[in-house]
C-alpha cells in the first residue's frame, strides 16, 4: 500500500518575518474553538476522495501552529486516525517557534500526539535573530531545544545562513554549537530574497540583504563537509539528517507522492482515478473559514495535472534529493524512460552536474546548486 499524507495548514502568526512568503497572517485575536471545527470539518470532508493507500504522516505547518490550542491538535490527530488507515508507525510533525511561551507548551504537544518537532531557531546569535525579525532571543532557542529534547522522541530546527556579511568562521562557529543540540535533524536554508517580502523593497532600495553569490556557494560547501563530518549528510538541497531520520513527511513531497492538504492555502497532491491531482484551498483565512463553514471545505482548485505537469513536477521534486530521482517514479508518473523524458543528458553528465545509475538519476552537489537552471534544460526550456 502506498503512504500518503495529510498537510494541515494553521495561517497565524504573532507577526510577520521580513523575509518570509509563507501563506502567514497578523490577527489580533483568533476564535480557535471556530478554527477547530472549521479544520475538522475540511479533515472530514478530505476524506471522501482520499488517495489510496495508508496515511503515514501528518504536518502541522504555517503560519505557527504552535499557537494553536494543543486540544485542537489532538483532535485533528485522532479524527485523521479515525478517518484513514495508518501505517504503525505515524509521524506527527508540528512546527513550533521558541519563545518561551510556545515551549510550555511542547509537553501538551506531545500528549496531543506529536511525536516530532520542527523548530524554528533560524540563528544562535541575538544580533542575526534581530536582523531576521525573529521575536526570540539566542538563549530562548537554546531552552526550546532543551525542552524539546525532554518531551519529543525526535526533532529537528531551522537555522537560516548566507546572510550579509556572514563570515565563514562565524558560519562554522554557529553550526558547530548548533550541533551540539542537533537530534538527528536538521534544516539549514541558504537566506534568499522572495518577492513581495519587507526584505524584497530593502533589497531594491540598494541595501545589503543577503550575502553574495560566490560566498554563499562557498558557505553551502562548509555546511555539506561539516554535516557530513557530523554524521548527517544531506539528504535533501536543505535538509540533513542521520540515518533513518529524515523528515517522512517532506520525502513524500520529494518522491511527488500522495498528500491531502487543508487549511488555508494548502496543497495537496492526490491521484484520483488513475490521475494526479493538484487541489489548493483558498489562500485569505477569513475566506476559507466562510468556505468551510458554508459547504464543509475551503477548496478552490481540484485539477488533474497535465503530463508535461507531471513530468516537471517529479523531476524538480526528485532531483533535490541526495539519493536522486527515482527512475520507477519518473515512468509512474510519465510512462518515460529518462532518454525520452530529457534532453542533453549525457552533456550534463559530462559537465559533472548529473549522474545516471540503475535506479535514479542524480543530481551532483554541483548540479544541486543550480538545480532550476538544469532542470529547466532538462526539460527543454533554456
Ligand atoms: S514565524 Fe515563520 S511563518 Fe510566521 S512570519 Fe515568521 S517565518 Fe513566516
Amino acid at each position: 500500500m502506498n503512504p500518503f499524507g495529510l498537510y494541515i495548514h494553521w495561517p497565524f502568526c504573532l507577526s510577520k518575518c521580513p523575509y518570509c512568503d509563507f501563506n502567514s497572517h497578523v490577527r489580533e485575536k483568533v476564535d480557535q474553538k471556530r478554527w477547530k471545527e472549521a479544520l475538522l470539518k475540511e479533515l472530514t470532508h478530505a476524506s471522501f476522495d482520499a488517495p489510496q493507500g495508508v496515511l503515514s504522516s501528518i504536518f502541522f505547518g504555517g503560519g505557527t501552529p504552535s499557537l494553536m490550542d494543543p486540544e485542537t491538535v489532538a483532535s485533528l490527530i485522532e479524527t485523521a486516525k479515525l478517518l484513514f488507515p495508518t501505517t504503525s508507525y505515524l509521524e506527527v510533525t508540528l512546527e513550533a517557534n521558541p519563545s518561551t511561551v510556545e515551549a510550555k507548551k511542547f509537553e501538551a504537544f506531545s500528549k496531543a500526539g506529536v511525536n516530532r518537532l520542527s523548530i524554528g531557531v533560524q540563528s544562535l546569535q541575538d544580533e542575526a535573530l534581530s536582523f531576521l525579525g525573529r521575536r526570540h532571543s539566542a538563549k530562548e532557542a537554546l531552552k526550546a531545544l532543551d525542552i524539546a529534547e525532554t518531551y519529543f522522541p525526535r526533532f529537528s530546527f531551522d537555522l537560516i545562513y548566507a546572510r550579509p556579511h556572514q563570515t565563514e568562521d562565524g558560519w562554522k562557529a554557529e553550526l558547530k554549537e548548533a550541533l551540539t543540540y542537533a537530534k538527528g535533524h536538521l534544516s539549514l536554508y541558504q537566506l534568499t530574497i522572495e518577492p513581495q517580502t519587507a526584505f524584497a523593497t530593502r533589497f531594491a532600495r540598494g541595501e545589503t540583504m543577503i550575502l553574495e553569490e560566490d560566498p554563499a556557494a562557498f558557505l553551502y560547501e562548509l555546511t555539506e563537509n561539516m554535516m557530513h563530518e557530523a554524521g548527517l549528510p544531506s539528504y535533501e538541497v536543505s535538509n540533513y539528517a542521520a540515518p533513518s531520520q529524515e523528515c517522512q513527511h517532506n520525502l513524500l513531497y520529494w518522491n511527488f507522492e500522495n498528500y491531502i492538504g487543508i487549511g488555508p492555502g494548502a496543497h495537496g497532491r492526490i491521484t484520483l482515478e488513475g490521475v494526479k491531482h493538484a487541489t489548493s484551498c483558498y489562500k485569505a483565512p477569513e475566506t476559507w473559514l466562510a468556505a468551510v463553514e458554508k459547504k464543509g471545505h475551503g477548496g478552490e482548485v481540484c485539477v488533474p495535472l497535465s503530463p508535461s505537469e507531471r513530468l516537471q513536477e517529479v523531476t524538480l521534486m526528485g532531483l533535490r534529493l541526495t539519493q536522486g530521482l527515482s527512475l520507477k517514479r519518473l515512468y509512474e508518473e510519465t510512462s518515460l524512460a529518462p532518454e525520452e523524458a530529457y534532453q542533453g543528458l549525457s552533456l550534463l553528465e559530462k559537465e559533472g552536474l548529473l549522474i545516471q545509475t540503475p535506479t535514479h538519476l542524480v543530481a551532483t552537489r554541483e548540479g544541486r546548486l543550480r538545480l532550476n537552471s538544469l532542470v529547466s534544460f532538462l526539460l527543454n526550456r533554456i
